[in-house]
């Protein structure tokens, strides 16, 4: 493994905090959560439910140079059922072994079927098997991407496998979730997941929602009030067409209202670029929101986002009452 100079760690510590807005006196502690991340000293079970994948591939594809992408090229994971070279009884083993020791991270990316266990097995067992010991024994559960912390996709209107969300696994087995920490968007972004970690690992838990337990560092604020659109919107000033590069795309259909994240401050790819400024509505894929409903299009008129939300919630309230 190539070694990372201290300095390099201070210089990614200094960025991560000036990105969550903590400033340079919280840069050497969370310098040292990432060098802790790098050389392995923090035990990573990565564990995937009802997923695509996108999450792994948005942490780990990263482009390069940049502070995020040296960290999760170099991150030390116990296992990752795409990247770990163990297979089937060996991989098994390892993750037991893991399990029995507690006091360790747990990633988990995707849904939880809990309405139908065998959607998802590891071992040509029911995932839940695995993941009732797997958060018992962690000393902090990541709920990574949007399905991890509220069902997502899978979960959406009308799905046959009760996909839900690991808060949602956990309060159904009565598991504290004190330490559960929920990092959405559909990927989510590798900044908020290794900032939110070298963040617990240094300094605890981060402040976090009491509902669906996100750092609020990260998602406190929404799409819409950090837009560099938003003196468009306030003086009424509304795209029509597709491709617009200056006015508000809230009239072709932008949630940036009703999504909370850091978007237009940290942007994707190592600050390539984000929907809005890409011309794109954003669609929410941060919140409860995402691809909750069937037969609904990604770019909606923006003033039917009450409706949606009502409708959402609506339909939220039926479900838990039928729980
Ligand atoms: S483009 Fe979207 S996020 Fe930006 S100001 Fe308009 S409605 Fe808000
Ligand atoms: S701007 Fe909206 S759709 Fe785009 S990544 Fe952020 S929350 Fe998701």
């Amino acid at each position: 493994m190539n070694q990372i100079s201290r300095r390099e760690f201070l210089k990614m510590g200094a960025s991560l905090a000036a990105m969550i807005g903590l400033g340079p006196l919280y840069a050497p502690a969370l310098a040292e959560g990432l060098q802790e991340i790098v050389y392995g000293r923090v035990r990573i079970l990565w564990l995937q439910g009802q997923s695509c994948t996108g999450c792994s591939v948005s942490l780990l594809d990263s482009a390069s140079p940049g502070p995020v992408s040296l960290v999760t090229r170099y991150m030390s994971l116990a296992f990752h059922a795409t990247l770990s070279a163990a297979q089937g009884q060996v991989a098994m083993d390892m993750i037991y072994q893991l399990v029995q020791k507690p006091g360790y991270v747990l990633i988990f990316e995707g849904a939880v079927p809990m309405g139908m266990p065998r959607a998802s097995l590891v071992n040509d067992k029911p995932l839940e098997e695995l993941l009732l010991p797997a958060v018992q024994n962690a000393g902090v559960v990541i709920a990574v991407g949007t399905c991890a912390t509220y069902g997502g996709m899978p979960a959406a209107e009308g799905n046959p496998t009760g996909a839900a969300s690991l808060r949602k696994f956990m309060e159904a087995k009565r598991l504290n979730t004190g330490n559960l920490l929920a990092v959405p968007n559909c990927p989510a972004p590798p900044e908020s997941l290794v900032g939110s970690l070298a963040y617990y690992l240094k300094l605890g838990m981060p402040p976090k929602d009491p509902q669906f337990h996100r750092p609020t560092m990260f998602y406190s604020r929404s799409v819409h009030a950090e837009c560099p659109r938003y003196h468009y919107y306030q003086n009424s000033q509304f795209a029509s067409d597709f491709g617009d590069e200056h006015n508000c795309l809230f009239k072709l259909g932008c949630l940036g209202p009703i999504s909370f994240s850091d978007c237009p401050r940290r942007q994707w790819n190592d600050r390539t670029n984000w929907c809005v400024r890409a011309n794109s509505p954003c669609i929410s894929c941060s919140s409860e929101y995402f691809c909750a409903l069937k037969d609904v299009p990604f770019f909606r008129k923006g003033e039917a986002y009450r409706a949606l939300k009502k409708t959402v919630n609506k339909s939220t309230e039926s479900k838990s009452q039928g729980e």
